[in-house]
C-alpha cells in the first residue's frame, strides 16, 4: 500500500501526490493527516519551514471538502501575498484528479472586485491574507458562516507581522468552524494564547525539537570589525563561487547599498524592498527561482513568504534583533531534505547573541574564519578549472575550428595556454585581493573605532537607514501623517498598515509609530517616503469617504498627548477630492 494512502487519503489525492513525486509522507505530513482527517479535532502542527506543512494540512482539507456544496467550506490565512499564491498552487496541483473542488487566493495589491467576482463563482477553499480577507468581510462579500475548517498558516509569522487583532477577528467571525488547525515554526506566547482563546483541547504535534533549527543546517559566525562588514560579505560570496542565496539586512538602505555595491562591482544580484512594485518584485522573484539570478539580497519583511528550494546558503549581514527572525533566516535553507548552510556576519560584541541563538534552536554555531585573499583566490581557481574541465564541448562544431586553433598554438606549451586561461579569468582577481587584509577579528578587545559601534559597516549612516525605530517620534528622519480614517472605518492597526501599504507599493519598514483613534489615525513614516505616500492615499476614496491624508501639523507633537487636542486634526478636510480615484 502507498504510505500516503495509509494514512488514509483517496485514490485522487495519492495519485496527485505522486505525480508530484513525493514518494512518503513526511514526519509532519504523517502526524497530521489521518487526524486531520477526522474533521473535527483542533490541531496545532509545529515544525520548522520546508518540512512539508502545506501537503501536511491541504490533502486533508481537500478531501474533507463536498464539491456539490458551492460555498467557502474551509479558510486558510497566511500572512503574505507571495505564501498566498503559493498555497493556491499547491493546492491546485493536489486537486489535479479531484473533480469540482475549487479553490480562491484573496489578498491585498490586487483588484477586489475580480476577487469577489472569483468568490461569488462559487469556491470551496479560499486561502487569504488576513487585511484583505478582513475587507471583504466587512464589505460582506463573502459568507464565512459555512466555513467548517480554519487553517492558520505561519501563524508566528502573522502574530509578528502585527495581525493579531485580525486573528481574533477572522475566528470570532467563523463561528460555526469545527475544527482550527494551526501551523507555526515557533511557538511564542502571542501564539499559545490564540491556541487558548478559540481553540479546543488541541492535538500538538512537534516535529524536531520545539524551536529547533533545521538539523539540515550547518550554522557558521565570523566575528569582523563592524566596518568590515562589507568586505567580508564579499569575501564570503567569493570563496562561494556556487553560491545560490539570499543575504539579509537588517534595514532597507543596507539591502540596497550592499545590494549597489555589488551589482557595480559585477556580482549577479538584485535586492527586494518595499518600492518595488509588485510587477517588478513578482519579476526578481521568477528569475531567483528560476535560478536566473544568484543572489537575493532582502530585509526581513520584503523576503517574507519568500519559498525557494535548493538556496545553498542563507548569510545574515548582521544578525537579527529578534532571535526568532533567525530560525526564519536560516530556514530558507536546508529545505526538502537538502543541506544547507547559514552564515552570519557578528561584530565580537554580539557574540553573546550566539550563545542565546544555540540554546534557542538547540544547535551548534561553529566559529569559522573569514577566508584570507589567497584563500578566496585558490577556491575561484579550482572552481574555474572544474567548470573548465565540466564545460560541454559536443554540441558545436568545434572541430571545424580545431586545425587553425592547432596551428595558432603550435608554438605555445599547454602550461603556457593554461596560464593566460587562468590570467584571463584571474587578473582581476588576484589584483583585488593581492593586499588583502585579514578581516579577522581576533582580538575581543576594544580599540576605539570599536566601541562606536558602526552597525552599519562601512557606510556612511544616512538618516533614514540609521535610526533607532523604537525612539522613533523624536527622530528627525520621520514625517508625521494625518489620516481621516480610524477605527469607526471598520480598520484595526494591522489591517490599516496593510491596506496603506498596499496602496502605497511603500515597504512596511518605512513606517514608524501609528496612533489609530475612532475617527483618525497618525502614522510616523520616513520622511523620504511621505510624499509618495500621500500622493498614494490622499483623495481616494474609501467606503463612499473622501480620504485625507497630509502632513500632520506641529512637527512630532504625539497625538496621545490627552487634552490638548487631537492635533493634526485640525487638518482635517472635506472638501472635493483634488482626483477623483476609486478604490472599487
Ligand atoms: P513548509 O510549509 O513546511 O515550509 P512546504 O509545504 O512549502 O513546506 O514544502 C516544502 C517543499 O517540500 C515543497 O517543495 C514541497 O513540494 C516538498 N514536499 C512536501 N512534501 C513532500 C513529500 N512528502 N515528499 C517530497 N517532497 C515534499
Ligand atoms: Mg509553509
Amino acid at each position: 500500500m502507498n504510505a500516503f494512502e495509509a494514512l488514509g487519503l483517496n485514490e485522487q489525492l495519492v495519485q496527485a501526490v505522486t505525480d508530484l513525486g513525493f514518494e512518503k509522507p513526511s514526519e509532519i505530513q504523517e502526524k497530521a493527516i489521518p487526524v486531520l482527517l477526522s474533521g473535527t479535532t483542533d490541531f496545532i502542527g509545529l515544525a520548522q519551514t520546508g518540512t512539508g506543512k502545506t501537503a501536511a494540512f491541504g490533502l486533508p482539507l481537500i478531501q474533507l471538502i463536498d464539491a456539490a456544496q458551492r460555498h467557502p467550506q474551509a479558510l486558510i490565512v497566511c500572512p503574505t501575498r507571495e505564501l498566498c499564491l503559493q498555497i493556491t498552487n499547491d493546492l491546485e496541483k493536489f486537486t489535479k484528479h479531484t473533480k469540482g473542488v475549487y479553490t480562491e487566493a484573496v489578498y491585498g495589491g490586487a483588484s477586489i472586485m475580480m476577487q469577489i467576482r472569483n468568490l461569488k463563482r462559487g469556491v470551496h477553499i479560499v486561502i487569504a491574507t488576513p487585511g484583505r480577507l478582513i475587507d471583504l468581510i466587512e464589505r460582506k462579500a463573502i459568507d464565512l458562516q459555512k466555513v467548517k475548517y480554519v487553517v492558520l498558516d505561519e501563524a508566528d509569522e502573522m502574530l509578528n507581522m502585527g495581525f493579531r487583532d485580525d486573528i481574533d477577528f477572522v475566528l470570532k467571525n467563523t463561528i460555526n468552524r469545527e475544527s482550527t488547525w494551526l501551523f507555526s515554526a515557533t511557538m511564542p506566547p502571542e501564539v499559545r494564547a490564540i491556541s487558548r482563546n478559540y481553540m479546543e483541547t488541541p492535538k500538538e504535534v512537534t516535529v524536531g525539537k520545539k524551536n529547533s533549527g533545521n538539523a539540515n543546517i550547518d550554522h557558521q559566525f565570523f566575528v569582523v570589525q563592524a566596518q568590515h562588514r562589507y568586505e567580508a560579505l564579499k569575501r564570503l560570496i567569493d570563496f562561494n563561487p556556487g553560491i545560490y542565496g539570499i543575504i539579509f539586512t537588517r534595514t532597507k538602505a543596507d539591502a540596497q547599498e550592499v545590494c549597489e555595491r555589488l551589482a557595480k562591482a559585477g556580482y549577479d544580484i538584485e535586492a527586494l524592498h518595499g518600492d518595488l512594485t509588485q510587477q517588478q518584485r513578482d519579476k526578481v522573484m521568477a528569475r531567483f527561482r528560476a535560478k536566473n539570478l544568484q543572489l537575493l539580497i532582502a530585509t526581513d519583511v520584503a523576503a517574507r513568504g519568500i519559498d525557494v528550494d535548493g538556496i545553498t546558503h542563507v548569510i545574515n549581514f548582521e544578525l537579527p534583533d529578534d532571535m526568532e527572525v533567525y530560525t526564519h533566516r536560516s530556514g530558507r535553507t536546508g529545505r526538502a531534505g537538502k543541506t544547507g548552510i547559514c552564515l552570519s556576519i557578528c561584530h565580537s560584541r554580539e557574540t553573546f547573541k550566539i550563545k542565546s541563538l544555540e540554546r534557542m534552536i538547540n544547535a551548534q554555531f561553529h566559529k569559522v574564519d573569514i577566508p584570507s585573499g589567497k584563500d578566496v583566490c585558490r577556491k575561484q581557481f579550482f572552481h574555474f578549472m572544474d567548470k573548465l574541465m565540466q564545460t560541454d564541448v559536443s554540441n558545436g562544431d568545434y572541430e571545424t575550428y580545431l586545425p587553425d586553433l592547432m596551428e595558432k598554438f603550435a608554438n605555445v606549451s599547454k602550461e603556457e595556454v593554461l596560464q593566460r586561461v587562468a590570467a584571463l579569468e584571474f587578473n582581476h582577481f588576484l589584483k583585488y585581493y593581492e593586499n588583502a587584509e585579514d578581516l579577522n577579528r581576533n582580538d575581543f578587545g576594544r580599540d576605539r573605532k570599536d566601541r562606536r559601534d558602526n552597525i552599519r559597516g562601512d557606510f556612511k549612516p544616512t538618516e533614514s537607514g540609521n535610526r533607532d525605530r523604537r525612539g522613533s517620534s523624536r527622530n528627525s528622519g520621520y514625517t508625521r501623517l494625518f489620516i481621516n480614517l480610524g477605527t469607526k472605518d471598520g480598520f484595526y492597526k494591522a489591517s490599516f498598515l496593510q491596506f496603506i501599504l498596499d496602496e502605497s507599493s511603500l515597504n512596511k519598514e518605512v513606517l514608524g509609530k501609528i496612533d489609530m483613534r475612532e475617527m483618525n489615525t497618525w502614522v510616523e513614516i520616513d520622511s523620504a517616503a511621505s510624499s509618495k505616500m500621500i500622493k498614494a492615499i490622499d483623495g481616494k476614496r474609501y467606503n463612499n469617504r473622501v480620504v485625507r491624508m497630509n502632513e500632520a501639523d506641529g512637527g512630532f507633537k504625539r497625538p496621545t498627548d490627552e487634552g490638548r487636542g487631537e492635533g493634526g486634526a485640525r487638518k482635517r478636510t472635506y472638501g472635493p477630492p483634488k482626483e477623483r480615484r476609486s478604490f472599487r
